[in-house]
């Protein structure tokens, strides 16, 4: 796990003033990465700091960095992040203290750096990675137990994070509109129909993006987890609810996930969380998983202290520039698997997995009303009615709707950090071609 040093020091402040703002996403003690598009240019690695991101490219071409520094900047300097993954979290650590330094308000380089700076609102941000395979879990214990007809737990919940295999290719950026699907689906006097989804939710979820990763036949251990672990992003895992119910038995949910998964664009290392740490979900002594997924260290902070939240815009709202309705609001810490036991069991059979490829921590459904983190717990599975004020209510999401996410890691002694936006427009089906 990632230990503190002098770039989390909340006492840091950056020349880049919008970074030093309480409620600012990206202060110096953040610092995470992502591939922007500057015009009609290639897209290239950056860092975010404040409203403004450093051009990885040109600081490298400006000479500011040596060593490890310069090979995990060189590495992510290009159109997408997988080199500087595969590369270890010992240089992305070393690239982060070099870019505090320069960031930092006492720096000498401040003359040199502020022309490397690119405002965010001149860019176009792409997907951070080529993401080779896109796993989705189904963690929270609260989402489970709404979600099932019975209220049942599966049975090996408790015992292994359960998950599915979903779609890398539709994993699109943040902004990016995503289309509401045809699918068959039953309708409400049970005959089957092929069409437009009618029961279209959103899954509120936390990405983590793999690191180096492991050779195949080679399993990964806990103690090892962390060193496999790069960083965290938000994810839609947009869920078409009549296909899935439909389609999932026996073999679970296809095409009503791989419609389009949207992921915010910044990465937020593991290094940037580590103030934000929290112990794993208690368990009942009876529950301990097998030692092959158990470490004291995950025991102690396996988890992340993130808190969660949904919004959605109708165009009316657009229209009126009303604020947007806050759906949900909940934490990271209602998962009961942390990724570290996602990541060890994922590859306990010998899967390999490589760096970039992309983890879903699955609905973080907590047990309050306000926690239910997809709109088919809201609804109490399509049946009931909710208010986004202006005297519009929701059910599921309408043609038009934007769907939001934030996240903040708040602790006190430490300077608060957030994530940015992940955000998503539905649009209509298509009509089927004739
Ligand atoms: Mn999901």
């Amino acid at each position: 796990m990632a230990t503190l040093n002098a770039t989390h020091d909340p006492a840091r402040k950056s020349w880049v003033e919008s970074a030093n703002a309480a409620d600012c996403d990206f202060p110096i003690q953040n610092l995470p990465l992502g591939v922007f598009r500057k015009g009609g240019g290639k897209a290239q690695g950056g860092i975010a700091i404040g409203d403004q991101i450093l051009d990885l490219a040109a600081a490298l071409k400006a000479g500011l960095f040596s060593g490890a520094a310069a090979e995990a900047a060189q590495a992510a300097a290009g159109e997408t992040l997988n080199s500087l993954m595969a590369l270890g979290n010992e240089h992305a650590s070393a690239l982060r203290a070099r870019v505090s330094d320069l960031l930092r308000a006492d720096s000498a380089d401040k003359r040199k750096v502020e022309t490397l700076l690119v405002p965010m609102s001149a860019v176009q941000m792409v997907l951070p990675a080529k993401i080779g395979s896109f796993t989705d879990y189904l963690c929270s214990v609260d989402h489970t137990k709404r979600m099932s007809q019975t209220g049942d737990m599966p049975p090996a919940f408790k015992s292994l994070p359960i998950a599915y295999h979903s779609r890398a290719s539709s994993v699109r950026i943040s902004g990016e509109p995503v289309r509401r699907p045809n699918g068959q689906f039953r309708t409400h006097d049970g005959k089957v129909q092929f069409g437009p989804e009618p029961s279209q939710d959103y899954e509120l979820e936390i990405g983590c993006f793999i690191g180096p990763g492991n050779a195949l036949g080679a399993p990964i251990s806990m103690r090892e987890a962390p060193k496999h672990i790069f960083g965290f992003c938000l994810l839609n895992d947009w869920s078409a609810r009549g296909i899935q119910r439909f389609e999932s038995t026996p073999l679970g949910p296809f095409l009503s996930k791989s419609l389009s998964t949207t992921i915010s664009p910044w990465i937020v290392t593991a290094e940037a969380m580590a103030p934000f740490r929290a112990p794993a979900y208690p368990r009942d002594p009876a529950d301990e998983p097998f030692p092959h997924l158990s470490s004291p260290e995950n025991k102690a902070e396996g988890n992340l202290d993130l808190a969660l939240e949904a919004f959605i815009v109708s165009p009316k709202m657009k229209t009126s520039g009303a604020k947007p309705a806050a759906v949900t609001r909940t934490s990271g810490l209602n998962t009961y698997w942390t990724f570290a036991q996602m990541l060890v069991h994922h590859a306990s059979n010998g899967c390999n997995m490589a760096p970039g490829d992309l983890l879903g921590s699955g609905t973080m459904s907590g047990p309050s009303e306000e926690s239910q983190a997809c709109l088919a717990e809201k609804n109490k599975r399509g049946t009931e009615k909710f208010d986004i004020g202006g005297g519009e209510m929701r059910t599921w999401i309408e043609d038009g709707d934007e769907v939001i996410f934030r996240a903040r890691a708040a602790r006190a002694g430490s300077v608060s950090i957030g994530f940015g936006e992940c955000r998503g427009r539905l649009e209509p089906a298509v009509p089927w071609p004739s």
